[in-house]
């Protein structure tokens, strides 16, 4: 029988590529830690998973490429999990779990995932189209990145087989901080990249995010000639990894848009004209950036928030509308219920505590020697 060996390629695909997963594992997992290998919709078998210790990357890799074609996505925890996870089906994989990792039982954040995902309708997979322009947009991205000031060393591509994933190295540990952070620097790549044909997901910030293993089959759907089944695979991949800086990290925070507020957290107060923000800004010495336009109004951003100084990733800032209402905030969860109200109150109490308690009424009307007593018994207090 004669079979066109065009034909026959067609019709014969790979259901994963052993040596890719083994390298994508390698790339993405920390030499010592523990993971979660997801299955999601397996075949008579629900929500495939299990948890794997360093000494069983290999039981990993064949879990993997067991359920790879039987699933619609083989995926693993992009971060490592706490080591008493292990316990829940040790080096194996187990059919219907009910137990999969929470955000709370991730051990450190090991990487920044970008997600570009080309818009079509649920459940299927993309066109040849649709999936190569989430590469290119994953692809610019990085070049984006790059010109930011990120090292090649930092930066993973990758096909997740039916858009992109661009990720970026990364050390922080699993608090709010961080996720605050990650999720800043998701949303200013949205941002910028997000369009009409593909997508940069907001929501990959949570610590126990999922990501695709590379080498296996992405299976929306079902496999047509227009919307293909495809393995995940590595596309660009540094020799040696290296994790990018937390303040480069910030810098690229400082593009998330920084008036996306709930409706609650934006208060807008006054509604005079004749309050001059930029002056009391300047009188009261407040530490912020030069102001930027912002829907006909202007917006000064806090390099670091004035209520707490952790949050240095430009989240708390000021504004005023050009008919004159004025609002504070800050994005960070912690920081709700801060507004113009109390950024008033907390830079005017500050000065009015130092006229009234280091500069009382009487020292207005004291001979110059008295005065000048005062003022040396301050500086010797202050120094103290
Ligand atoms: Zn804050």
């Amino acid at each position: 029988m004669n079979i066109d060996p065009e034909e026959q390629e067609c019709e014969v695909e790979p259901l994963y590529d052993f040596d890719e997963i083994a390298r994508g594992i390698r790339l993405l997992c920390a030499p010592t830690q523990v993971y979660e290998i997801r299955a999601l919709g397996v075949y008579r078998a629900g929500t495939v998973s299990g948890y794997f210790d360093a000494d069983s990357r290999k039981a990993m890799v064949d879990g993997c490429a067991d359920v790879s074609g039987e699933a619609e996505g083989v995926y693993v925890t992009l971060n490592p999990v706490i080591p008493s996870l292990l316990a829940r089906a040790v080096n194996r994989l187990r059919e219907f779990t009910k137990h999969t990792t929470g955000d709370a039982e991730i051990a450190e954040r090991r990487w920044l995932p970008l997600d570009f995902d080309p818009v079509r309708p649920a459940g299927i997979s993309s066109t040849d189209g649709e999936h190569e322009a989430a590469l290119a947009k994953a692809r610019e991205c990085r070049k984006h990145l790059l010109s930011l000031g990120f090292a090649k060393q930092s930066l993973v591509l990758a096909d997740s087989g039916n858009g992109a994933h661009l990720l970026c190295r990364i050390e922080l540990p699993n608090d709010d901080v961080a996720r605050d952070l990650v999720k800043s620097c998701i949303d200013a790549v949205a941002t910028k990249f997000s369009d009409e044909v593909v997508k940069v997901d907001r929501t990959t910030y949570n610590a126990a995010r999922i990501w695709k293993v590379p080498g296996t089959l992405a299976c929306k759907g079902d496999h047509t000639d227009d919307r293909p089944h495809r393995l995940a695979r590595l596309v660009s991949v540094p020799k040696k990894i290296e994790p990018a800086s937390v303040d480069l990290l910030r810098e690229l925070a400082q593009f998330a848009p920084q008036v996306a507020l709930p409706a609650s957290r934006a208060i807008w107060t006054g509604t005079a004209k004749s309050f001059d923000l930029e002056a009391w800004l300047a009188a009261h010495e407040v530490p912020v950036s030069s102001p930027k336009p912002k829907d006909g109004g202007r917006i000064w951003v806090f390099p670091v928030c004035p209520w707490n100084p952790q949050h240095t990733n430009g989240s708390a800032f000021v504004m005023q509308r050009a008919d004159g209402p004025i609002a504070a905030g800050c994005h960070h969860n912690g920081c709700q219920g801060k507004g113009w109200r109390e950024l008033r109150a907390l830079y005017e109490r500050t000065s009015q505590v130092d006229a009234s308690a280091a500069r009382p009424a009487w020292l207005a009307t004291a001979s110059p020697a008295i005065r000048k007593k005062f003022e040396e018994a301050i500086r010797t207090q202050n120094n103290n």
